[in-house]
């Protein structure tokens, strides 16, 4: 099931590389980034599936050794991937103390790291992370009926995306993390940013080349996310769809409006 996951957006993204010129590169190197955090999660899973085999006391989780051993190589992917500036920066976290690199880890894990701006430093932990934190979140079984908060109910980032799924004669929207990927439900009119409730102030964009990606603004907070609508495109992988559609972003942000939280490729 976990390998059907992500084979699904390594699939999808090859599929959209090759439909929109604008995102075929960015596509091309999520892919790469993809391939290798679908081992890591194979990984992970064979390393707790050991360990639940074998009666050796642990301390911590007992994925870690192989989370904080794999680090290195993801980078030396960033680095032959990348894009200049990223791939330089891979490198020297490549060559920087072990200590330091897993200190990037923690602070990215514990959310008490400090962005640069550019969102560059937050790439490699972001991006090696992901796995893991989806890892998690799925062996919590962690149930979130109810809850109604626009924060991720499991690691408390903020969503990265909206997505619409067909209820009744309608769409339910529900918001995506940006991190663990956890799924919740969110009401329709209010702006997770600010919590703005005036249907006036929230208005929605689309394009006629992606139709089923809406830019859903606030005009008193000045934020968007972009929302997949699944009742419009039933093949769309929203996290994946989202990505792709890089022209609205540039849309969006010429019109005033800054995302409520970039993506993993920082867009
Ligand atoms: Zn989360
Ligand atoms: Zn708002």
């Amino acid at each position: 099931m976990s390998q059907d996951r992500w084979q699904r957006r390594i699939e999808r993204a090859e599929e959209l590389r090759h439909q929109h010129s604008f995102a075929a590169e960015i596509l091309g190197f999520y892919v790469r980034i993809a391939q290798f955090q679908k081992q890591l999660y194979q990984r992970l899973e064979s390393a707790s599936a050991a360990s639940s085999n074998s009666a050796n006391a642990l301390t911590g989780p007992p994925e870690l050794p192989e989370l904080v051993a794999s680090f290195p190589e993801f980078l030396a992917v960033v680095e032959q991937q990348a894009p200049a500036r990223l791939a330089e920066y891979a490198r020297t976290l490549r060559s920087i103390p072990e200590d330091d690199r897993t200190a990037l880890l923690n602070d990215f894990w514990n959310g008490t790291a400090v962005p640069d701006g550019t969102g560059m430093n937050e790439f490699p932990a972001r991006a090696f992370l992901q796995p893991y934190a989806e890892f998690v979140r799925l062996r919590s079984g962690m149930q979130w009926d109810g809850y109604t908060h626009s924060s991720c109910p499991f690691c408390n980032r903020k969503p990265g995306l909206g997505v619409l799924r067909q209820l009744g004669d309608g769409g339910q929207r529900s918001l995506i993390c940006s991190f663990c990927l956890a799924e919740w439900q969110f009401r329709r009119i209010l702006c997770p940013a600010c919590g703005e409730e005036n249907h006036a102030k929230l208005p929605v964009y689309t394009a006629h080349e992606l139709q089923h990606v809406r830019v859903e603004c606030c005009d008193s907070c000045k934020s968007y996310l972009k929302t997949v609508d699944l009742t419009r495109n039933g093949l769309a992988e929203p996290v994946i769809d989202e990505m792709a559609a890089v022209p609205l972003d540039l849309w969006a942000q010429e019109h005033g409006y800054a995302k409520l939280q970039a993506n993993l490729l920082q867009m």
